[in-house]
């Protein structure tokens, strides 16, 4: 950093001490040109955390500029991979050190439970230090040609990236999206969600600490419909890489298309979460447990839909019932917390309006279906964790994603029906199955329309496993090596080196 914007940034302890948080473009701690901040807040408490520098268009402009000026003129796309390789190492290094502060900040401002900052935060940081490796070995091909001929296709960054991300996974979203574009020697403008912008900020920070240079990472905290619009027309940006709700995924599709940007999407999901007669019954109870409620039902490959095979029905509704009950919901801080705070009190009127309407329909709610008041958290955004039961496929809780704590279950007899069941949605994005019949799990496995099937097993992601989706739950898969050759052109070098010169016009 080479220039602060307020007094009170940053201290030997860290950033809890800041009240404010800048910008970040072309290497240095920014604030607005206009001045114009916004607060950002504890979802726990429902109390505000800092003000943090809003981005305009102007802003917006600023950092494109920044960016497109390190592309086309700066040497990170320049250095030789191993170089650019150690510089991600060190960000995660730095990471690492600094890892206790950024699982603090990303509770503080997500409401989120520590036990799943804590995973969330180990695997941002085991992502730099997969895209440290996978660069490496990364390369084109050389093909087949006739005589005399060669060709091979030399991978190029594509250019200055957008990236558009959620507040549901604030700082893993950011290692998504800046480790693979920026080990590919992509610059980048992050635009994190305006209600979680702080941790991708002090990451921004840490790519500097690191060794990445000015211009290469930027960051600048707006709003969506503004600075969103903007980076996703720009003549200057080469692509968009987005996570969030797909009616935005759609929209930014759209506009993208205008200057033909590549695009990535990754967005919404309403899982299924298929529970066999034959599953283990204490593994597909814990499994399924953890698939809805893990960052307090706000994942967008939550299994919000389960489908629980008749003859075990009871049992299994029984059992899952009784853990839900059990699940603790209170100080994101204490370690026994399972579930946090919902991310605002808007997402909380959103999960509550699907409750309603499924009641409404004629749905059981089994368990939870309202908001629940914490112990010194009285201003914070609480949510029962609910079950509901006796649903049928039409209605809105069963069709729509709730991003929330709340699961939809049906009863179901046979193993094609199920399946069938399973796909009757627009989002294709994770799938689960329980079941101990290894041909069973295959065959279903290779028949759900999804991009990620999960076998007997609660774990969604890991860095090198393709996360992405079918259908309306986007395109292009992060988090692998594939996400590499998104940020990435082929250019074909075709080359003749014949004894005989070429005539093709034979003129
Ligand atoms: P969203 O509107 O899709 O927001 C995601 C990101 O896109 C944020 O950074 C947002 O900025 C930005 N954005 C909003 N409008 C934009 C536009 N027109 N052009 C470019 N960028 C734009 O999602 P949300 O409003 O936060 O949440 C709504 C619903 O989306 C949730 O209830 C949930 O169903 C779903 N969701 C899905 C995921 C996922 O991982 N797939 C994550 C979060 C939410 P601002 O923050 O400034 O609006
Ligand atoms: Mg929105």
């Amino acid at each position: 950093m080479t220039q602060t914007a307020s007094a009170d940034l940053i201290t030997e302890t860290g950033v809890m001490k800041r009240s404010h948080y800048s910008m970040i473009i072309n290497g240095k701690r920014v604030d607005s040109r206009s001045g114009e901040v916004f607060d950002t807040y504890n979802p726990a408490k429902g109390e505000v955390l800092a003000t943090v520098a809003k981005a305009s268009e102007e802003d917006a402009e600023k950092a494109v500029q920044a960016a497109r000026e390190a592309f086309d003129h700066g040497k990170w796309r320049k250095y030789p991979v191993g170089k650019r390789s150690r510089v991600l190492n060190e960000i995660a290094a730095i990471m690492r050190k600094r890892f206790k502060e950024l699982v603090e900040v990303e509770v503080l401002n997500s409401g989120k439970s520590v036990g799943a900052a804590q995973v969330q935060i180990n695997q941002s940081i085991e992502d730099f230090e997969f895209y440290a490796g996978a660069i490496v070995g990364h390369r084109g091909h050389v093909n087949n040609m006739p005589n005399g001929f060669f060709n091979y296709t030399h991978k190029e960054p594509v250019g200055v990236c957008a990236q558009i991300i959620p507040w549901n996974y604030p700082l893993m979203m950011a290692a998504w999206k800046i480790a693979p574009a920026i080990a590919a020697g992509c610059s980048v403008v992050v635009k994190p969600a305006s209600l979680t912008p702080i941790t991708a900020l002090i990451l921004n920070e840490i790519c500097h600490e690191a060794g990445v240079p000015e211009g290469v990472v930027n960051t600048i905290p707006g709003s969506g419909s503004v600075i969103g619009d903007y980076l996703v027309t720009h003549k200057d940006v080469n692509k968009v890489a987005f996570t969030g709700s797909t009616p935005t995924g759609k929209d930014i599709m759209a506009k993208a298309s205008s200057t033909l940007k590549r695009t990535t999407l990754e967005l919404g999901g309403k899982s299924p979460n298929i529970v066999f007669a034959d599953a283990d019954m204490e593994a597909a109870v814990a499994g399924s447990l953890f698939g809805i409620y893990f960052n307090t039902g706000q994942s967008c490959e939550a299994r919000s839909r389960m489908f629980v095979h008749e003859d075990i029905y009871d049992e299994f509704m029984e059992q899952f019932i009784e853990k839900t009950e059990k699940l603790q919901l209170g100080d994101p801080f204490d370690k026994g917390t399972h579930l946090g705070s919902i991310i605002s009190r808007d997402q909380l009127e959103v999960i509550d309006g699907y409750v309603q309407s499924a009641k409404k329909e004629g749905a059981t709610i089994a368990t939870g279906g309202k908001e629940k008041k914490i112990e010194g958290f009285e201003n914070g955004h609480w949510y029962e964790p609910t079950v509901i039961t006796n649903v049928t496929p039409d209605m809105k809780a069963v069709r729509e994603e709730i991003f929330g704590p709340v699961v939809v279950v049906e009863k179901f007899s046979d193993e094609k029906d199920a399946i069938k069941r399973a796909n009757d949605t627009e989002y294709g994005l994770g799938s689960a199955i329980w079941t101990t019949n290894q041909a069973r799990a295959t065959r279903v496995a290779h028949q759900i329309e999804a991009g990620i099937v999960m076998v007997n097993c609660p774990f969604s992601a890991f860095p090198g496993t393709p996360f992405g989706g079918y259908k309306e739950s986007g395109y292009g898969r992060e988090l692998c090596v594939e996400t590499l050759d998104l940020y990435m052109e082929d250019k074909s070098v075709l080359s003749y080196y014949g004894a005989k010169p070429l005539n093709p016009f034979g003129v």
